[in-house]
């Protein structure tokens, strides 16, 4: 058997791995186009901030030492079309045939036109080199004050790694508060404050115009009017899936459509991680998940059943679980859907926890300050999405009380999804 990788991130390592486990003896022939081993495009905003090695961002060890584990071979070749038909890869060498091909090439980030602004002071946040820029321009301590683009997971960590180095950091978004796909509103307005306090400065419902030159320094114009200064502009609006490469026959939406064992409408072809569409537990439909986890999961799943494997991943749901600037704040689920409110704890003083449920199912989640609940939470709402309506387990329920939960607020729950 002869399998195809496009992309080495941690979805297409991780269908390495188990395309080995299945079958010891297929070729397998790994195209990326970095020439490195995977790295976490997680920690890039560690990594500029000077908190962690260049080694810290390979989680999986060198690319000769998994060249040599699993037995495949590496190409350091950009792949410019998959063939869904031929099931072939075509590089600027020409083409080959597989067997089965995985598609695990990621996302970029949005990188808009701006006017004015030079390519030197812009910057974006999604990989290893974006890290390294970003870090290089800071260290020449020229930068006095930095916008960023996007009050996402990405966007705030940004901000916080630039207030740390005692740059004047404005946070601005065309949505009216931060974390908008996540956080319901007074949880929003609570973070706020703390991240003001923190003295960055938020600038909602409004997003950059242009840049101008100016005597003083050169200054981003807001499409409200306002004026803020800024020796570089960050860009943390989102990502597109990196689907282009795909030729023909195969479904793509904002990304690649798979069903549950990560397989395309192409025979053979398959995908995983963030340039997939995957299945969400709590719509039901297809989507781009763009997580960590939900990558290896999707990279492993397709790895067992292109070595013949049958094997199905359920799929997720939307989450943002982000340490920052001495918080947690987690969210899962869909902020925009409202049902019964569940709260527990003080927006103001930490340790605080709203579920929202509705139809027998917790269809979103805010945690303050309370991340060692978050695994149990997300949980329980996964096993409720796929239908199983036992209560949480006595372990687990035991571990929640000892993290401040009381047993009211449980039992509270249990009478909500219980009906
Ligand atoms: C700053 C930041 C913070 C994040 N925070 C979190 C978080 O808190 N929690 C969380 O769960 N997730 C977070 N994520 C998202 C998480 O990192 C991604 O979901 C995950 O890394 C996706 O892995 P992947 O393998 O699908 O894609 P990638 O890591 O993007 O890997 C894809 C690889 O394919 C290569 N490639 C692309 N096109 C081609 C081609 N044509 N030919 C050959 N190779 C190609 C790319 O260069 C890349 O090496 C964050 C991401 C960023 C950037």
């Amino acid at each position: 058997m002869r399998y195809g990788i496009v992309g080495f991130g941690t979805a297409g390592y991780h269908g390495v791995k188990e395309i080995r486990k299945y079958d010891p003896t297929g070729t397998i022939h790994v195209y990326g186009d970095t020439g490195m081993a995977p790295y976490n495009p997680m920690l890039t905003t560690y990594y500029a901030a000077g908190k962690l090695s260049y080694e810290g961002m390979f989680p999986f060890g060198t690319l000769e030492e998994m060249e040599k584990k699993y037995g495949f071979s590496y190409e350091k070749r950009p792949v410019k079309r998959v063939c869904a038909k031929e099931r072939s890869i075509e590089t600027d060498q020409g083409s080959a045939v597989y067997d089965k091909i995985l598609i695990a090439t990621g996302a970029r980030a949005v990188d808009p036109a701006i006017q004015g602004l030079s390519a030197e002071d812009r910057f974006l946040m999604r990989t290893i080199f974006d890290g390294e820029r970003l870090r290089k321009r800071v260290e020449t301590g020229q930068v006095k004050y930095a916008v960023v683009i996007g009050a996402s997971m990405v966007g705030i960590k940004v901000a916080e790694l630039l207030n740390q180095q005692g740059i004047g950091t404005c946070l601005v978004d065309l949505a009216d508060q931060i974390f908008p796909l996540s956080a319901y509103p007074d949880v929003a307005r609570e973070i706020e404050g703390r991240v003001e306090r923190q003295r960055v400065t938020l600038h909602f419902s409004t997003t950059i115009d242009h840049m101008e030159r100016r005597d003083e320094g050169q200054t981003a114009v807001l499409t409200n009017g306002e004026e803020v200064p800024a020796d570089i502009v960050v860009l943390c609006i989102g990502t597109r899936a990196n689907v282009e490469l795909m030729a023909d026959a195969v479904e793509v939406k904002r990304g690649i459509v798979v069903n549950r064992r990560m397989e395309t409408s192409a025979p053979g072809i398959y995908a995983a991680g963030d340039c997939c569409e995957g299945n969400d537990l709590e719509s039901g439909q297809t989507q781009l998940i763009g997580l960590w986890a939900n990558a290896n999961h999707q990279g492993m799943t397709a790895g067992a059943n292109m070595a013949g494997h049958f094997q199905e991943f359920q799929g997720n749901i939307l989450h943002n679980i982000t340490h920052f600037m001495n918080m947690d704040f987690i969210g899962f689920g869909d902020n925009r859907i409202s049902g019964e409110i569940l709260e527990h704890g003080d927006l103001q003083n930490g340790l605080y926890i709203r579920l929202v449920c509705q139809g027998g199912r917790i269809v979103g989640a805010n945690i303050l300050d309370h991340y060692r609940i978050s695994g149990i939470i997300k949980n329980y709402m996964l096993r409720l999405f796929a239908g199983d309506r036992q209560e949480v387990p006595d372990y687990q329920r035991g571990m929640l009380v000892k993290a401040g939960i009381p047993e009211t607020f449980m039992d509270k729950i249990a009478r909500e999804i219980n009906g």
